[in-house]
């Protein structure tokens, strides 16, 4: 079976503590893997990430871009966009769960990585546009002064709190 293309060869930083390497990739979420949830999936993602050898450690920092598609949460037509993640993560050979993640001999996998970044940040509920009239124009109204906007919102867990920091590119 072929590497998957988010296994990184890590020799030449364990080399030169200091070195940085950048990883820029563009590639469909892993085979078999749904990035997302039921509704909201990820199609494509762009890594653009600085790995350093830090001592024991290998520290990956930058941006990921996903691109996603999931249903307007009024009209139900899908619709698609993306979403920035900033991340700066520790890969160590004992990872602390929930804290860090696992640096094999001569290697890291993002994948993890990248699959938690991506659950924490997609949008739950998008909207296919501010003033969607959605299916039934009375039940939800597109001048939300008149009338508040009912609540359509999943009730509040705090994982999707990173949502705030969530940019999207129209
Ligand atoms: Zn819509």
């Amino acid at each position: 079976m072929a590497k998957s293309a988010l296994v990184v060869d890590i020799t030449p930083l364990k080399r030169q503590p200091g070195k940085q390497s950048r990883f820029e990739l563009s590639v469909p979420p892993p085979d078999g893997v749904v990035l997302g949830t039921a509704e909201v999936r990820a199609t494509q993602l762009h890594l653009d990430l600085q790995l350093e050898g830090a001592g024991e450690e290998i520290i990956a920092q930058g941006l990921i871009t996903v691109d996603w598609i999931g249903p307007c949460r009024r009209c139900l037509e899908d619709r698609d966009g993306s979403s920035n993640i900033r991340l700066r993560e520790v890969f160590q050979t004992r990872p602390i769960e929930g804290e860090t993640y696992l640096l094999a001999e001569n290697e890291v996998d993002l994948e993890p990585m990248i699959r938690e970044a991506v659950l924490l940040n997609l949008p739950i509920a998008p909207l296919c546009s501010e003033d969607c009239a959605g299916p039934d124009p009375s039940r939800f109204p597109t001048t939300v002064a008149v009338e508040p906007e009912p609540d359509v919102e999943s009730p509040g867990d705090p994982r999707w709190a990173a949502l705030s920091e969530i940019t999207f590119d129209n």
